[in-house]
């Protein structure tokens, strides 16, 4: 089978690699749609993020659908023939977080594409992968392998949500409208929120924000005054999800949040500087918000139902040889929001 994998910043290749013997309680299953992700983009551009660099050859990708080929013994609920969205998350299960539920901070993750550990963790961008029985969810008939595949994304933002707590009738604030700040959207909107302004500075993105379903948008490079209107009277949004990992965001953020209000850092921007007057007499909340696990399921159900439509944000359909041309167009901004690569 073939592969995407990451050897250093700017060399992606495509490689033969031998399928996985299939053992009991797995399965074996032909990707067709792999979602890339703003992780897979940092391996790509510049061999990692923060500390982390990729010190050996790695498959990338962990945004997975496809169909199920072949089941090892002992499978129950899945059938050959299946289309299914891929859980990357792998957690081990017996550690003292996964013990506590809270199986994203286990302590022996094996996340797919991350290079996080040594050796690598290789990732699921492939023609074939074989995964735990766990990790499939069926996804609906009507629904395409391509929204199966960004199941993954919109779990990370049902986890945001999870963390912000109850959004019924909160007025919210979304900071950077890529695809995670607009899966953001979706799922407060989902969640019951009353009111949604999202930011950004492009106004491709914010269109799409708009279409999505955000009741406003601010472009805060040309009108930034229109959002700190928002900061009369001790401010105005209940909960701000930080999709942009800008220090701009989270300071104009925190000027419109209201008092004992919430703020769900989602986007990685670094190290930035907090003013602490304002966290403090406002007595704001600072939560971060890593990956998800039970999140996933949830993910599948809302877009196998139908409940929401995610279709919007899938902006590019590559085939796995033109991996290098897919990883470019993902990272230009103004044309791309999802690109997802077909096996
Ligand atoms: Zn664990």
């Amino acid at each position: 089978m073939k592969a995407v994998v990451i050897h250093a910043a700017k060399d992606l290749r495509i490689e033969e690699r031998e399928i996985e013997a299939l053992e009991a309680g797995q399965v074996e299953v032909a990707i067709e749609a792999g979602g890339i992700c703003g992780s897979d983009l940092h391996y790509y551009n510049h061999g990692g993020f923060g500390t982390v660099r990729v010190r050996e050859p790695m498959i990338l990708g962990h945004e997975v659908a496809g169909t199920i080929k072949a089941l090892g013994e002992g499978v129950s609920g899945l059938a050959i023939g299946d289309r299914v969205a891929v859980s990357p998350s792998r957690p081990c299960n017996h550690c003292e977080y996964c013990l506590k539920g809270q199986q994203n901070q286990c302590l022996n993750m094996r996340f797919y594409g991350s290079a996080m550990p040594m050796p690598h963790i290789q990732g699921a961008f492939r023609q074939r992968l074989v995964a735990e029985a766990w990790q499939c969810h069926k996804v609906g008939e009507k629904v395409s392998i391509h929204e199966a595949a960004m199941a993954e994304p919109f779990a990370v933002t049902l986890h945001g949500v999870n963390r912000a707590g109850a959004l019924t009738d909160k007025r919210v604030l979304v900071t950077g409208c890529g695809p995670i700040g607009a899966l953001a959207i979706i799922a407060a909107r989902a969640h019951g929120a009353r009111e949604i302004v999202a930011t950004d500075v492009m106004d491709a993105v914010l269109l799409k924000a708009l279409s999505i379903g955000a009741d406003r948008v601010i472009n805060v490079a040309s009108n930034a005054e229109q959002l700190s209107a928002y900061s009369a009277n001790k401010g105005y949004f209940d909960v701000q999800f930080e999709a942009s990992g800008n220090e701009r965001a989270v300071r104009s953020g925190l000027e419109v949040l209201r008092p004992r209000s919430t703020v769900v850092q989602l986007g990685l921007g670094g190290d930035v500087s907090i003013p602490q007057n304002i966290v403090v007499a406002k007595e704001i909340e600072m939560k971060g918000t890593f990956r998800f696990h039970e999140e996933f399921g949830l993910a599948v159900d809302l877009i196998s139902k139908g409940r929401v439509d995610l279709k919007p944000l899938l902006t590019g359909i590559y085939p796995l040889e033109d991996a290098v041309a897919a990883f470019e167009a993902a990272g230009d901004r103004n044309k791309a929001m999802k690109v997802q690569l077909v096996f």
